[in-house]
């Protein structure tokens, strides 16, 4: 059985102990029980605390059922120890789970909002409400009412009671495995909660600083509201005015005009977007101009490109088609590699485009008047021309 002091007195920060048994379970992992220790085991909703014995890093540690809190080592200790918390995560997680407590029973005396579970995750704690949805204007009521009871430094207590004294108390959780006859953890913060609870406290709600909503998720069985207390919500403080920053020097503007700026950013987005889509017509049409007079001519249509992509061929090939749907032309984009596209009367396309695709060492499809698909050889092109040539040829 190991005393854990932290049940008691939640400020312990490190304490000398005497080392009852120390199980090697691999080279560099030994079991320790210790007869007290400042390191609480988790459990609660609370994650379990970091910290050291003798300098070695607890790299896990938990509670045995026989009721010996069991610190895992690499190295092996004997005798007496000494046990340090680690200080910084311990009253992070305390900060966040009195602010658990306080949101808890200021949601349910305001709302009537029933808690079914809450998590102290290591970036945004959450308690998940049991509620169709809630408006900001209740989370910010909510949130108010905390605070005030932040301000007001109400104190936190522990006490232990026995199963007929609970009954007679005003407790909230009342939820207890049946045959447990304690005796019982309760922690109170005076004029609004008393509560079981086996988890660390601060000692007063002053020392939870602030508590701030920072979300909400809509779950299948309720909504989870997502906070930050203490510290922790200086530090998601301090890192949004860091994006605000980097935000503001992109933009070029202070945080009151970024709605603006974006907006701005948008519209002008979609502007460039007409244009490009105007003057991509008008080079089609003159592109399509020009392969007409060659094929007027008695000369094989072609159209090259490095830069087209499959929208600017089609939309050339459809036009060209439109304007004389008997000839046939050659389309293609891509430095080495890229696209192609035959066009023309179904029956030519259907010999041809195949024949294209295989000098072009590409392959392809198409039903009707396009056959498209991808080359992998376009310095062949001028074989691919010599098949369209032959191909028109016959068919005039
Ligand atoms: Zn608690």
């Amino acid at each position: 059985m190991t005393e854990i002091l932290c049940k008691t007195d939640s400020f312990a920060r490190s304490v000398r102990a005497t080392v009852i048994e120390c199980v090697a379970t691999a080279p560099d992992r030994f079991h320790v029980v210790l007869d007290r220790t400042v390191v609480y085991p988790g459990g609660g909703g609370q994650p379990a605390d970091c910290g050291t014995v003798s300098g070695y890093p607890i790299l896990d540690v938990r509670m045995r059922p026989d009721g010996g809190v069991e610190h895992v080592l690499q190295a092996p200790v004997a005798g007496v120890v000494d046990v340090e918390v680690n200080w910084a995560a311990r009253l992070d997680f305390m900060q966040q789970h009195t602010a658990q407590h306080l949101m808890t029973a200021i949601a349910t005396a305001r709302f009537g909002w029933k808690t079914i579970a809450f998590h102290m995750n290591p970036d945004r704690s959450d308690i998940e409400f049991e509620l169709d949805s809630v408006s900001r204007q209740d989370l910010m009521t909510l949130e108010e009412a905390v605070n005030q009871a932040v301000f007001d430094d109400l104190p936190v207590s522990i006490s232990f009671v026995s199963r007929e004294q609970m009954s007679s108390m005003n407790v909230r959780s009342r939820l207890l495995p049946d045959g447990l006859e304690g005796p019982f953890r309760l922690v109170g913060i005076e004029g609004i909660d008393l509560n079981t609870c086996g988890g660390t406290h601060v000692q007063s709600t002053g020392q939870i600083q602030v508590v701030k909503i920072l979300g909400t998720e809509k779950l299948a069985r309720g909504v989870r509201v997502f906070y930050a207390a203490g510290s922790r919500a200086r530090r998601i403080f301090e890192q949004t005015i860091e994006r605000e920053s980097a935000i503001g020097a992109a933009l070029t503007t202070g945080p009151s005009d970024f709605i603006a700026s974006i907006e701005a950013l948008k519209k002008s987005g979609r502007d460039l977007d007409t244009s490009l889509r105007q003057l991509s017509a008008r080079l089609a049409g003159l592109v399509v101009e020009r392969m007409l007079e060659d094929a007027g001519s008695g000369q094989v249509a072609v159209y090259h490109q490095d830069e087209a992509d499959g929208d600017f061929l089609r939309q050339v090939a459809e036009r060209f088609h439109e304007a004389r749907p008997e000839a046939l032309a050659l389309l293609t984009g891509g430095a080495s590699e890229g696209l192609f596209m035959v066009v023309g009367s179904d029956e030519s396309v259907r010999r041809v485009g195949p024949a294209v695709a295989g000098i072009l060492q590409g392959r392809g499809g198409g039903r009707g008047a396009i056959f498209q698909g991808r080359a992998r050889a376009l310095s062949l092109w001028s074989e691919a021309v010599a098949i369209i040539a032959s191909e028109s040829a016959r068919s005039t």
